[in-house]
């Protein structure tokens, strides 16, 4: 059986492998069960025993997810219950991804007591669902993984044991798309509660390209402000020596500020003028009207230098 797809998602971190210990059997995925942790941080998963595919553990300040992969997408995973008999779960052409943090409402009640920082995933931020959405978005891209999801996805803890949500072994058998672990059947967990899939769903079918729409770091923000060489010089050589996004508005802002002093300049002496001579006999040039009729021009001319001081933040 040969692999199709990229077995490999991009970014993420091969640091906790488990493949090697756990080789699996080999699919193709069509499925992709969601789980949450109900911890903080990257669980042991008991040395990859129970891991999932994937983990996302959030990185909360820089609002995205840091992903650490375990096993191939074609890959059987193990966080899944299979009781003997009945229909296959782990090995049912499944993803599996963990999701770091809580489902449960006593969990999170518990936390935001200790003070704690996490994410409760049925109130997940919108930059979470949106991260979880490209994972749905390139899993259907490069998989048979489809970008929908038929189930209902109940809150914990209603969502445990025998809901009315979970699967029977045919249903499961016959499912496309996207569910959690309270809907595969010979399991109890209720989790993920109820995540909002369907905001995770209108995300991945908005989004358009997931191979390169990292978010940026206030780090990587900064780099790009102030360090050399990442933005094009002023005379369009691209790999300059000096010229930082923050030169640039440096010196457009001197720039204004002179062009605003000038036309000050101009502005008084054409008000103070009044056909005079410094001696103060009359100017025999008929001057007056000429500056009268360019005052207006040079009024205009400053008003638009103070729009661009303002819009500099001078
Ligand atoms: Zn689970």
């Amino acid at each position: 059986m040969v692999y199709s797809g990229p077995q490999k998602y991009p970014g993420a971190s091969l640091a906790y492998w488990y493949q090697d210990n756990y080789g699996g059997t080999q699919m193709e995925a069509n499925v992709c069960v969601w789980h949450t942790t109900e911890g903080t941080t990257l669980p042991s998963y008991g040395g990859g025993a129970s891991a999932p595919t994937i983990t996302a553990v959030p990185d909360i300040a820089n609002r995205r997810l840091k992903w650490y992969q375990h096993f191939d997408i074609d890959r059987s995973a193990r966080a899944l219950v299979n009781k003997s008999g009945g229909v296959q779960t782990n090995s049912a052409n499944c993803v599996q991804v963990e999701l770091v943090g809580t489902c449960d409402p006593e969990t999170r009640d518990r936390w935001r007591a200790a003070g704690r920082s996490f994410i409760f995933w049925p109130d997940a931020p919108d930059w979470a669902l949106a991260e979880v959405a490209k994972f749905v978005r390139w899993l259907s891209t490069y998989h048979r993984v489809q970008i929908k999801s038929t189930v209902t996805w109940r809150a914990y803890p209603g969502s445990y044991g025998n809901s009315p949500v979970r699967l029977s072994g045919a249903q499961w058998n016959a499912y496309y798309g996207h569910l959690g672990h309270q809907h595969v059947p010979e399991n109890d967990h209720g989790d993920p509660g109820n995540i909002d899939f369907a905001r995770i769903v209108q995300h991945a079918l908005a989004g358009t390209d997931t191979g390169s729409n990292v978010a940026l770091t206030e780090d990587d923000i900064r780099k790009i402000f102030v360090t050399d060489g990442i933005i094009a010089a002023p005379d369009g050589q691209v790999n300059n020596t000096h010229w930082a996004f923050a030169s640039y508005v440096k010196a457009t802002h001197a720039e204004a500020v002179e062009a605003r002093r000038l036309a000050q300049e101009i502005r008084k002496y054409s008000l103070d003028y009044h056909g005079k001579l410094p001696d103060g006999t009359e100017d025999p040039d008929d001057v007056y009207e000429y500056i009268r009729s360019t005052k207006e021009a040079v009024i205009r001319v400053e008003k638009a230098v103070d729009r661009l001081i303002a819009q500099l933040g001078e």
